[in-house]
C-alpha cells in the first residue's frame, strides 16, 4: 500500500473531474474513509495532506479520534448511528452524514452541546437494504427537524446501489442534487442545504459531475 501514490492519484482524478464538470477544484472536499486501517495508517495518510477523516462506526470513530485528535483534520461520522450511542460521540463530530430518522434527530437535539452539521440521508433508489428517508418522506421530516435548535441541515447524503450501471448512478446523483436545490430554495432556518455527500471509490467521478461537494473515499486510498 503506497499511501502517497494513492493520494496523488485520487486528488489528480478529482482535479480532472472538477475540470470536466466546469467546477472550481476547491468545490469538492475529499473525505478519507479510514475504516479499513488502524490509527497509525490513518495518521500517515493525514500527513500526506488529507484534511477530512471519516468512520462509519462509533467505536472505530472513537479509537481514531482518540489517537489522532491533535492532527489538523475535520471529523466525519458517515454510518448509521444508533440512538443509544449518540451521547458518546455527537460532540466530537464535525459533520454527521447519516441522519435517517426524526427520532435520531430528537436524540441529537437532546445530547448535543452545540449545533451539529448534519446531512439528511436519502434513499433515492428505495433499496430495501439501505437506510435513509424516501424522497416522499422528506417534507414531513424537515417540518419536525425544523423545530430543533441543534440540527443544522447542511445537505443531503446518498449512495447508489452496488450493482447500478454508470447511467443509473448518474441519474440517482442528479435526482439528489435536484432535491437538494429545491430544499435550498426554501431558505428555512438552520437548513442551508448547500452540500451533497455522494461518491465513493467506484463512483466519485460521476458524483462530481453531478454536483457532489463531499466525496467519501476508502478503497482507493487503502489498497
Ligand atoms: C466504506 C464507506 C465509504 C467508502 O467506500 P469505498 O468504496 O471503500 O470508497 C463511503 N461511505 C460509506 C457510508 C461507507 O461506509
Amino acid at each position: 500500500m503506497d499511501l502517497q501514490k494513492n493520494k496523488t492519484i485520487v486528488f489528480e482524478n478529482i482535479r480532472l473531474a472538477t475540470k470536466t464538470a466546469n467546477r472550481p477544484e476547491n468545490s469538492v472536499s475529499v473525505i478519507a474513509v479510514t475504516k479499513y486501517v488502524d490509527s497509525a495508517v490513518a495518521g500517515q495518510l493525514i500527513d500526506t495532506g488529507v484534511e477530512h477523516i471519516a468512520e462509519n462506526r462509533v467505536d472505530k470513530f472513537l479509537d481514531k479520534y482518540e489517537a489522532l485528535k491533535d492532527k489538523p483534520v475535520t471529523w466525519h461520522l458517515i454510518g448509521t448511528l444508533q440512538r443509544r450511542k449518540v451521547k458518546e460521540v455527537i460532540n466530537l463530530v464535525d459533520y454527521f452524514h447519516a441522519l435517517d430518522s426524526v427520532r435520531l434527530a430528537s436524540e441529537i437535539e437532546k445530547r448535543a452541546d452545540h449545533p451539529v452539521k448534519c446531512f439528511l440521508q436519502v434513499n433515492i433508489s428505495e433499496e430495501e437494504s439501505k437506510h435513509g428517508f424516501k424522497v416522499s418522506e422528506i417534507e414531513e421530516a424537515i417540518d419536525e427537524i425544523g423545530k430543533m435548535e441543534k440540527i443544522q441541515l447542511v445537505g443531503l447524503m446518498t449512495m447508489a446501489p452496488a450493482d447500478a450501471s454508470q447511467e443509473s448512478i448518474a441519474a440517482i446523483f442528479q435526482e439528489a442534487n435536484q432535491l437538494r436545490k429545491n430544499l435550498q430554495s426554501k431558505k428555512r432556518k438552520n437548513m442551508p442545504f448547500t452540500e451533497l455527500s455522494m461518491g465513493m471509490s467506484r463512483d466519485y467521478q460521476i458524483a462530481i459531475q453531478e454536483g457532489s461537494t463531499f466525496v467519501r473515499i476508502g478503497t482507493s486510498f487503502f489498497h
